[in-house]
């Protein structure tokens, strides 16, 4: 289980090779839904998202004739670019396995990092078998886009920043998909700062962590249809689950269409072009999920890559 000590040991790791995000202020957010907004924008992060961070942290640990023979992941989403990009910085060979079926803009976002690709299958079960099976043969490190001890204390330093330019902060918003993010920003604020609430944000029909929060146990899901493609995780992880239950006060639900409209007004508004994954906190302030009570509030905005053919149909969706 990850501590204060891991994640400040992170930042140190990886200080001045990932952006420093700043927060900005929204006075359009803040009069919507009645809280002081500070929006903490990780799309403008390396790679477009804040999973650099974790992928970084474990690379930059690893002892070089470890890191030399390699690294994999199963990803098709921002944790294989972020993968694909930490094997660029530190020099270790790369390998991400993406499905078959994989879009050209994430192939080319890959490949540019100068990662290997495996195709194989559809299904990330049938990647992340393909990858464990790589791994092994290779002697490669594997690393695991939420569950790993090490990717949660990088997404951790988030929290770090947070509290470094807003000490007076109430409460932070934090999308949740298999959990790493919040896990990590939760350990860094809370046990910094025990006042200030963590509040999770899932979309209605990817709700696996607020399932499995409400039963006591970890819960999977099955057939996840929502346009937030980085939250569609079907089990939280056996390290990211007791950290949520412990720390995060509560987990709101956003719909489909609540975060549309968070995207076209992030667009709108605060020219940041936002992934619905990254949106749905803000989707949930503009859904007034969260109380009305003038408290200091920063929302993670936490990635934005969209293929702009996508956007282009949310658009036109829209009413
Ligand atoms: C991966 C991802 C998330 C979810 O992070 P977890 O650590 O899986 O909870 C949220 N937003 C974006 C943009 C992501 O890429």
């Amino acid at each position: 289980m990850i501590n204060i000590t891991h994640i400040k040991q992170a930042q140190e790791r990886i200080r001045g090779m990932v952006h420093r995000t700043p927060l900005i202020g929204s006075k359009t957010f803040s009069h919507i839904c009645k809280n002081k907004i500070f929006l903490k924008p990780e799309n403008f992060q390396k790679t477009g998202a804040f999973k650099i961070r974790g992928a970084l942290n474990v690379v930059l640990s690893l002892e070089p004739p470890k890191g030399k023979r390699g690294i994999i992941t199963a990803s098709s989403g921002n944790h294989g670019q972020a993968v694909a990009l930490a094997g660029a910085i530190s020099g270790y060979p790369a390998t991400v396995v993406m499905p078959k079926n994989a879009s050209a803009a994430k192939v080319d976002a890959v490949q540019g990092y100068g990662a290997e690709i495996i195709f194989h299958g559809t299904s990330s079960m049938e990647r992340i078998d393909r990858a464990e099976e790589v791994c092994r043969e290779k002697g490669l490190t594997f690393i695991h886009p939420f569950n790993d001890p090490l990717v949660m204390a990088g997404q951790g330093t988030i929290g770090l920043e947070i509290l470094e330019d807003m000490p007076q902060v109430e409460q932070v918003l934090v999308p949740i998909g298999g959990g790493g993010l919040i896990s990590g920003i939760a350990v860094a604020i809370k046990e910094t700062r025990p006042d200030i609430k963590i509040i999770g944000v899932e979309p209605e029909q990817s709700n696996s962590m607020y399932l499995s929060i409400r039963s006591g146990q970890r819960r999977e899901l099955q057939n996840i249809v929502s346009i937030a493609d980085g939250l569609k995780t079907t089990i939280p992880g056996t390290n990211t689950f007791p950290l949520v239950r412990k720390y995060v006060h509560d987990i709101l639900l956003v719909s489909e269409e609540e975060i549309r409209a968070a995207m076209m007004l992030l667009l709108e508004r605060c020219k940041l072009l936002v992934e619905p994954s990254g949106a749905v906190t803000v989707a949930a302030l503009l859904a007034h999920k969260v109380a009305p009570m003038g408290r200091k509030t920063v929302a993670v905005l936490s990635g934005g890559n969209i293929a702009l053919r996508d956007l282009a149909s949310f658009i036109s969706e829209n009413p």
